[in-house]
């Protein structure tokens, strides 16, 4: 593995301090914010202040972390309802920057944020890249979309905070992201998983091999990934490969990371609060049980966020990080509710039929599930793309491919799914979040 020199004086960057804080202090740290927080928004959003009203329980009741349970959810319709401007707690002349996510139907989100909470946004990505071992030596091509979206200018300005040096590339033109990485050597890249697989494959076109480049580290998120993915990125490219998470609602990408351990991602937690919940009743869910993650903004001013309701499942991990942080962890966010789709009764997720393929060697991590409906009974079809070596195999070669990926899915679902492996290349490649299910059941119903 490439490693960039080192030395003490950058490794212990000053904001990283706040990932050791003894957990009694975080506690009373986390309580304090939680009282101010909820009061903000008490004081400043209807919707919230109105739902408090109804429950009886007002922010000057709370007297412990755990008090929180008492507070409404916020939900994502929540967003659309008071679409643009409805969940502001600050007047427009204190917001400094405004994002916004398109969602697939209807009015998108719109997010706000004061000249603070760009602060606390900017800290937590330095947080970000020093637990992922980034410094001011490092080179930064960030390929996240500028724009609207918050990953690109979430990540940009975390890394030139750090003192590292950025490019802010954006998403797209493959080719000339491949001739920047290699000629600027950079040393660590910022992008969907999903595109970075792409980059690889190109590099390999053009003649290049990304592992004899001096990239190291990539700082991957914005869409679920599996563990068979990291493996496979990891010896295509020769780098570590980290999982970052955050959301737009929340503040953006820096909710939280993996450290060097790669073993569940810490939650900057002086900033959000983790909880994970049933989802169906709403109830607390133990430590290490399965949930929805729920998360409130502690510090953010534009939009406070009271107990978001993420869709994300996921667990939070009890035992302390060999790393040392105090912030506690969460499992990898693998799947998202909101990518579930239900077919013959059950529930998959996109991450699921991933993990089942790359189990399956001469298969690449490009793979599209069709799903549509015949004589009132739905099908699933998985387009799978094969590696060219695998492609100019015989017939017999391929039909036993097919079969052991069918049966692979099959152990992981439960269910019988249809496969067809197709030519490399012939899945659409995205440059941000990748598009893994087509769904035309209603089209053919
Ligand atoms: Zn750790």
């Amino acid at each position: 593995m490439k490693q960039t020199p080192k030395n003490a004086g950058d490794w212990f960057h000053p904001a990283a301090a706040l990932d050791y804080l003894p957990v009694d202090h975080l506690r009373a740290l986390q309580l304090k914010r939680l009282k101010t927080i909820a009061q903000l928004a008490y004081d400043r959003v209807a919707l919230t202040s109105g739902r408090m009203d109804t429950a009886g329980f007002r922010p000057q009741d709370i007297s412990s972390l755990d008090d929180i349970r008492r507070l409404p959810f916020t939900v994502k319709t929540d967003l659309r309802d008071t679409y643009p401007f409805g969940m502001f707690a600050t007047p427009l002349e204190e917001v400094v920057r405004l994002h916004s996510s398109s969602g697939t139907t209807g009015k998108p989100i719109v997010v706000a944020y004061t000249q603070e909470d760009l602060e606390v946004w900017s800290s937590v990505m330095v947080r970000s890249f020093i637990a992922c071992g980034v410094s001011r030596h490092d080179v930064i091509q960030n390929a996240y979309g500028y724009g609207l979206f918050t990953g690109g200018l979430g990540a940009h300005y975390g890394a030139e905070a750090l003192g590292a040096t950025v490019i802010p590339i954006s998403g797209g033109a493959t080719d000339r992201q491949i001739m920047v990485m290699k000629d600027f050597c950079v040393t660590v890249v910022c992008c969907t998983p999903s595109y970075f697989v792409h980059m690889i494959e190109r590099a390999r076109e053009l003649g290049e091999d990304i592992r004899n480049f001096p990239l190291r580290v990539g700082v991957f998120g914005a869409e679920p990934w599996s563990e068979a993915m990291r493996k496979h990125i990891e010896t295509e490219s020769g780098i570590r490969a980290h999982d970052i998470y955050g959301l737009s609602e929340i503040i953006g990408p820096g909710v939280g990371i993996e450290c060097d351990c790669q073993k569940g991602l810490h939650i900057f937690e002086d900033h959000f609060y983790p909880e994970i919940i049933n989802p169906t009743t709403g109830e607390p869910c133990k430590d290490g049980d399965e949930g929805e993650l729920v998360l409130t903004t502690l510090s953010k001013r534009a939009i406070p966020m009271l107990r978001y309701r993420t869709r994300d499942i996921t667990c939070i991990i009890p035992e302390p990080c060999p790393c040392g942080r105090t912030l506690r962890r969460i499992g990898r966010i693998s799947r998202r509710s909101d990518d579930m789709f239900i077919i013959r009764g059950v529930n998959v997720f996109p991450s699921q039929v991933e993990a089942a393929l790359l189990a399956v060697e001469g298969t690449v991590p490009h793979y599209q599930i069709v799903l549509t409906r015949e004589k009132g009974l739905d099908q699933m079809e998985v387009q799978v793309e094969v590696t060219p070596e695998v492609f100019t195999d015989t017939v017999g070669a391929l039909e036993h491919l097919q079969t052991t990926i069918e049966k692979s899915i099959e152990n992981i679902l439960g269910i019988n799914v249809k496969i067809r492996l197709v030519e490399p290349h012939t899945i659409e490649r995205s440059m941000g979040k990748a598009k893994r299910i087509i769904d035309k059941r209603n089209l053919n119903s």
